[in-house]
């Protein structure tokens, strides 16, 4: 039996992925605790549309343009979408419940793993036994050993109902750390301030709210952003929000993914994203590991680079935004953000001439197989076909070959297809 632990849009994607692959599925998962509304782009949308997880989308998110105020300067940049979370996540359960997945709904109190699976206890229920285990229980998930960490962060999440008006949302830089707002038509409010652990100096839980309200008044942006109406409803949920990378992300009979296996700091806005990364090409790993167990080394190695690859690519754009922010070069959450994770471009310049073919892990026909492929140095992982035409190949045969010949056999699309890659390469015909 296979059970995944954890109703986010991980874990749901996971149980859809090995319910098209055949495989029945028990999906245990509480109610997350708190309300809230994150910001999400338009290709985050077509990702969960990809995954099949038609109705949360249905009626959980609205347009919104959002205002950036950063370095000093204010300008309104693309539209990005407000999923409303407790919505979102009714609708990921609707999914589910529809692609035939058994749901317990409960808390998981721990897992221990037996000689051959695991041991699921639950609150107030019998415990339940795993032949795989699916860790999808995002931030909440038990630490595995010492991981990679950034600069300890915190989220302070400030909701309340104001006056109904349209949907908005704003990010802006403050001398120590940064805040998002939104506002929705109905009237419902947030202020997510994101500080440093260790230098904010916050005030004990009983003056928190105040201490929130006090600074959220004293910005202009803010200020102008909420409007004078009152705060009804003041609530504030704590989160953490420190970048998390898990040291082991997957075993013999076990897989983590979403925020399980690594977290992102939210300034990037591609948390969802990222969690739908990883559990996308979970199924695979996961038919690999139960179908082909003499390729399990292979479906690890190719869940860990991946899983690691993006972190390291996210947070180095997350470092490049905190380094745009030049006013505060000295305050303590500005000096530890922008020089984390380390000092490596997050985009490398393409060089044609450094391209190398290896064998590599990809996914082919419903498994992780091994195949030729090109890396690159923005793709250390390689890159295996464009347009359904291998690239190995075809670097192979233009070391030694004009282009004419070496792509000799292409349709006209993937003529341009290929082109267009090499071209991007930095190849020069
Ligand atoms: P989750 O969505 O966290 O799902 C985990 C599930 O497991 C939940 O349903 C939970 O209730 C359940 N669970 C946990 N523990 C147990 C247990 N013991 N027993 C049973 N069930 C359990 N992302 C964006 O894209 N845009 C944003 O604007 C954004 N803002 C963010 C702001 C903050 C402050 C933070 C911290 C994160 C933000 N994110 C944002 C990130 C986003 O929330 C996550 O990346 C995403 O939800 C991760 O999905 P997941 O499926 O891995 O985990």
């Amino acid at each position: 039996m296979i059970v995944i632990l954890g109703a986010g849009p991980a874990g749901a994607a996971v149980a859809l992925g090995l319910r098209t692959l055949g495989y029945s599925v028990t999906l245990v998962s509480e109610w997350r605790r708190f309300a809230a509304l994150e910001g999400v782009s338009v290709r985050v949308l077509e990702a969960l549309r990809g995954a099949g997880l038609h109705q949360a989308l249905a009626d959980a998110t609205l347009p919104s343009q959002r205002q950036v105020a950063w370095n000093g300067q204010q300008h309104a940049q693309n539209v990005e979408f407000l999923v409303d979370r407790p919505r979102f996540d009714q609708g990921l359960r609707e999914d589910l419940r529809r692609a035939g997945v058994e749901l317990i709904e409960g808390r998981v109190l721990s897992v221990q793993a037996l000689a051959t699976g695991h041991r699921i206890e639950m609150e107030g229920r019998e415990a339940l036994l795993a032949d795989f285990l699916v860790e999808a229980r995002g931030r909440q998930a038990p630490a595995l050993g010492k991981g990679l960490r950034g600069p300890e962060t915190v989220s302070l999440l400030n909701r309340w109902q104001g006056t109904p008006g349209s949907t908005a949302s704003a990010v802006e830089s403050l001398e120590d750390g940064w805040a998002w707002m939104a506002r929705r038509a109905d009237g419902q409010c947030y202020w997510q301030w994101t500080v440093d652990v260790a230098s904010a100096q916050l005030p004990g839980k009983a003056q928190l709210l105040d201490y929130c309200r006090q600074r959220r008044h004293g910005s202009a942006l803010a200020r102008e952003f909420f409007g004078l109406a009152p705060e009804v409803d003041l609530q504030l949920h704590a989160r953490s929000s420190t970048a998390i990378l898990c040291p082991q992300v997957c075993g013999d009979n076990w897989i983590r993914v979403g925020d399980a296996a690594m977290a992102v700091d939210p300034l990037s806005g591609n948390g969802i994203f990222q969690s739908l990364s990883s559990a996308l090409q979970a199924p695979t790993v996961i038919n690999t590991l139960l179908r082909k167990p003499e390729r399990a080394a292979l479906a690890q190695r190719f869940h860990q680079a991946r899983v690691e690859q993006l972190f390291w690519r996210f947070a180095r754009i997350g470092r490049d935004f905190y380094a745009d922010e030049q006013r505060w070069l000295e305050q303590p959450f500005w000096k530890a953000r922008r020089h984390w994770p380390d000092a490596q471009p997050a985009h490398a310049e393409p060089d044609f001439q450094a391209l190398r073919i290896e064998r590599a892990p990809v996914l082919k026909d419903g498994y992780v197989d091994e195949t030729d492929v090109v890396i690159t140095a923005d793709q250390p992982l390689g890159i295996w076909h464009v347009q359904g035409v291998e690239l190995a190949p075809v670097v192979r045969r233009l070391q030694t070959e004009p282009a004419e010949q070496a792509l000799a056999g292409l349709t006209v699309e993937q003529g341009r297809m290929v082109r267009s890659w090499l071209l991007s390469q930095g190849f020069k015909p």
